[in-house]
Parts: C-alpha cells; structure tokens; sequence
C-alpha cells in the first residue's frame, strides 16, 4: 500500500495535486483542484483513470483548467467521475456542463456524479452524457465532518475552511491501517499456525465469529488482539485557499484534524512580512503555515500556490522562514529549484 503523489503546475502559478492511492487490489486516482496549465504534465491515459475530482473552492486559478478535464472524460464508458466541491459545486459544474452545443451525445457513455459539502449536508446531483448533461437531483444525504467518503483500502475526509466570505475545502486521503501477524506473538501463544490466521486478517469476518485453532474452538476478535499489529496508513492532504487565526476554534479544529498527517501540501501564499496583505486576501503567511504544521505534528510540509508577486530569488527564502519554524518543510521536487 502507498499514496503516490506531485504537485501540478508552477511556482508563482496555479496548482494542483494528483494522487494515487495503490493497495495492491486496486489504484483509485485522484486530483485536487483543476488550475490553468496543471494537467499539463500528465499523460492523457493518467488524466482518464482520475476517479475523484476534489475542488478545494471556484475561484478562477482552480478550475480553468477544467475543460481539458471534460474533454477527455466527459464520455468515459467504465465508472462514473465524481466531483466534490463546496457551496456553488452544483451551480458551477452545470453551467460548465452546459458550455458546449450537444446534438451528438445520444449514444456515449459517461456519467458525473457531484457532490456538493455543506456544513450538514451533502447534496448530490447526477449528471449523464446522453442526457445533454440535464442535471438529476438525487438524495441529500446528512453530513458529519469529516468523513465523506469509505473504501475498503482508504477514505477521504474534508473540512471547509473559511476563505474570506467563502469557504474552501481542503481534503484528506487516509489509507486503511495495516495489520500484520506478529510472529513472536504466534510464537507465544502455542498455537499452530495454519490457514485460520487469514480469517484474522479478513476484514469481513467479524471479531465475534468464532473459528478452530487445532481442538480448539476460539473468538476471532481475542486472536485479533492476541496476535496482530497495526500500523497506521499513510496520509496526504491538500489544504488550500484560505485564513485562519491562532487561538481561535478554527485554527484548533485544523490543528486537531491534521495531527499526525503524514504528507501535509499547504498554500504559502504570502511571506511573513506580508501579513497585512494576506489577512486582507484571506490567505495564510510562511509563519501560519510553519506553525500549523508543527503543532500538529506532521511528518512533512509541501508548500504550494506562493503568490506571483515573489520573484523567483523570493521562494527559498519563503521555505526558510517556514522551516525557522517547522523543519520538514520542502517546495515541490518538480519544481526543481535548487538548494
Ligand atoms: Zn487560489
Ligand atoms: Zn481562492
């Protein structure tokens, strides 16, 4: 199991995150957020297997790059695209549905299911190729923060951030934990191993089942705590776009969040001495973003969407001032900027 991941685009420019989260059974892909410029680096067929497509919000430098999403998936014939954003995901995604003339639609697959987080609800359209794109409501479903969506080998959760008078939406992957047959453990125990130890790492089978272990009969969910270890999953968020105080409930419910993030992407929109511009912008400084991350423990810090008003000498020295703070701090590799 892994979560591969790159940042999309250029520093000073927009950007975006694609991710694959591979569990060995299967790859589910995503990306965040949809700038100008971004897809640019991937080839068309990774473009085609991006499942999960996660606004972090709408304004312009996250989602011009839209089109040339569509059009390499507006008529996908395997599984549906599913489109997550906050409020005006629906009205938005619609209005860019219906920005082309359809008269040569009727027999091509492609389905779009949107899913728009509200602070208690999730509200949830369909949208189908040979159906011009016409919008179909399905059910409002309640929503508790943070979990939005469960697999088998992962789930993804989001939290909405305020943005000036919007809110943005960050996200995160968190894989499954893993669990492992401790063999000192086994040892221990006596019991001689054999084909039941795969019905403890069975997640279908549940702890109260009882399974033979040689003459005798045992409970699945005393073996389980007898003689696994688990170890955490990798996670990754995409946190952009937005301004949060210290003290305040946001910046702690953040804080909270994102404890023991194992990838934490950040925006670093402005420098430091740029907090007056930044507060005005609703945006986030190299000090914020180096203390979000230390108090929550992170294991690294990817820094993205610096501001275009830093010269290029500038983005070093914005890393620096976040690693005064949080040491794990790195720019994008693809970003190549040396040392
Ligand atoms: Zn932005
Ligand atoms: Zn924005």
């Amino acid at each position: 199991m892994a979560i591969e991941w790159e940042i999309l685009g250029q520093p000073g420019a927009d950007n975006a995150l694609h991710a694959i989260v591979d569990s060995g059974q299967s790859r589910d892909s995503f990306l965040f957020d949809c700038g100008e410029g971004c897809l640019r680096s991937l080839r068309s067929a990774e473009i085609q297997s991006i499942r999960h497509l996660c606004f972090s919000h709408f304004h312009m430098d996250h989602v011009a790059g839209f089109d040339g999403f569509f059009r390499l998936n507006y008529n996908r014939p395997d599984v549906p695209v599913e489109v997550w954003g906050p409020s005006d995901t629906l009205a938005v995604m619609h209005h860019r549905f219906h920005g082309w003339t359809w008269n040569l639609h009727h027999d091509q697959p492609g389905e779009w299911i949107v899913t728009e987080i509200t602070e208690r609800e999730l509200k949830k359209s369909r949208f189908r190729t040979r159906d011009a794109f016409a919008e179909e409501r399905l059910q409002n479903r309640p929503y508790l923060s943070p979990l939005l969506l469960q697999e088998k080998a992962w789930h993804l959760e989001a939290r909405l951030l305020p943005h000036g008078s919007i809110f943005s939406t960050a996200y995160r992957i968190v894989e499954s934990p893993r669990h492992n047959i401790d063999p000192s453990a086994l040892r221990d125990s006596a019991l001689l191993p054999g084909p039941w130890l795969k019905s403890l790492l069975d997640a279908a089978i549940s702890d109260d089942a009882a399974i033979s272990v040689g003459e005798q009969t045992l409970r699945v969910g005393d073996l389980r705590s007898q003689l696994l270890t688990t170890t955490p999953g990798t996670s990754l968020a995409w946190v952009t776009d937005f301004r949060v105080e210290p003290g305040t409930a946001d910046w702690k419910g953040l804080v909270d969040w994102l404890r023991g993030t194992t990838y934490l992407v950040m925006e670093c929109q402005y420098r430091a001495s740029d907090d007056l511009l930044a507060f005005r912008n609703a945006h986030m400084t190299t000090q914020l973003v180096g203390q979000i991350a230390a108090e929550a423990g992170v294991c690294q810090l990817t820094l993205q969407h610096l501001s275009r008003r830093y010269m290029p000498s500038e983005w070093l020295i914005m890393r620096d001032e976040v690693r005064a703070i949080f040491p794990h701090t790195e720019l994008p590799k693809q970003w190549q900027i040396k040392v």
